[in-house]
């Protein structure tokens, strides 16, 4: 049948698209990127705006290609999905940040880092023994590390998830549901996966300002996940206004250009140690 399928596909694309072909092209140049380490990781600092301290930062991913271009995750993360090399990159990525954690929280105890988890890494144990693995080896507690999920890694295979989500919290890691509002069932998976915190889709917080509904969906959503016993991150944060209505609203964490931009390690010395007083 797979055979049958082949020769199904040669017949109907007799030539590859332009846009495949670049697609391709670029895939092999990522599996030479992964291969020699030329991916890197930016962190951009997430601040608390009860007290406007710095409370953390999110890791994300950067690669520079041959070209000498920055190429958004975005872009790259689907061709590492779906080559499998999401899983490698994945463990890479958690050596390198908590290594940088532990500095971090050498001058910020309480500093917490957050990780993008794709939806497949969530069906898999493997995730659990590699994020266990690293705590272990950089002598970091649980409570220091994040995991950030899509709604749509809940979707994929409820089940599955669920034994991962379990494992998790049994290192104490937190969990926090990644764009929160654009994918589906959300509700259900709320309340069944109990995360830590709930991020508001940067969509939301750049219509907050003119768009009175998506300020009342803002505000329904801080309303929401307060009433469940959990914290709300509004990333995307642009301007002052956006912070100021955040904070009316009793929003808990922020992010964004406006608090700082993802920047490499050497960077962190010049961070904003409190946005308040800044
Ligand atoms: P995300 O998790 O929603 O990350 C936030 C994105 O918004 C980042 O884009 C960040 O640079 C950008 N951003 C932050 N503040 C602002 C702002 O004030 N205004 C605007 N316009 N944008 C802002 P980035 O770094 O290009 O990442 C894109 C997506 O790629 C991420 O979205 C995340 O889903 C994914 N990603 C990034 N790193 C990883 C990773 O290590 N693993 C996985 N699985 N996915 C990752
Ligand atoms: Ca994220
Ligand atoms: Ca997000
Ligand atoms: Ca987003």
């Amino acid at each position: 049948a797979k055979r049958q399928g082949r020769d199904t596909l040669q017949t109907y694309t007799p030539v590859l698209s332009e846009q495949t072909l670049a697609k391709v092209r670029m895939a092999k140049e990522l599996r030479l990127a992964v291969q020699q380490a030329a991916l890197t990781v930016f962190y951009q600092p997430v601040y608390s705006l009860h007290t406007g301290r710095l409370s953390g930062a999110e890791a994300l991913l950067r690669w520079r290609n041959q070209a000498g271009e920055w190429i958004s995750p975005a872009d790259f993360i689907p061709l590492l999905e779906e080559s499998g090399q999401i899983v490698p990159v994945t463990d890479w990525l958690l050596g390198r940040a908590l290594s940088h954690l532990r500095t971090w929280r050498q001058s910020w105890p309480d500093f917490r880092l957050a990780l993008n988890i794709s939806a497949i890494s969530m069906q898999d144990r493997h995730l659990v023994n590699s994020v266990e693995r690293s705590l272990l080896r950089h002598r970091l507690e649980g409570q220091a590390l994040e995991l950030e999920v899509t709604e749509t890694a809940f979707i994929r295979d409820p089940d599955k998830a669920s034994l991962v989500c379990d494992e998790l919290k049994r290192l104490a890691v937190d969990l926090a549901v990644d764009d929160f509002g654009t994918g589906y069932s959300s509700l259900i998976y709320l309340k069944r996966f109990a995360p830590d915190r709930v991020k508001i889709d940067r969509s939301f917080v750049a219509g907050m300002v003119n768009s009175p509904g998506d300020q009342a969906l803002v505000r329904a959503i801080i309303e929401l996940v307060h009433s469940l016993n959990m914290k709300v991150v509004a990333e995307g944060v642009e301007t002052q206004e956006q912070l100021q209505l955040l904070q009316q609203m009793g929003c808990d964490y922020v992010q964004g250009y406006y608090c700082g931009r993802p920047q490499p390690e050497e960077a962190w010395v010049n961070v904003v140690p409190n946005l308040f007083t800044h």
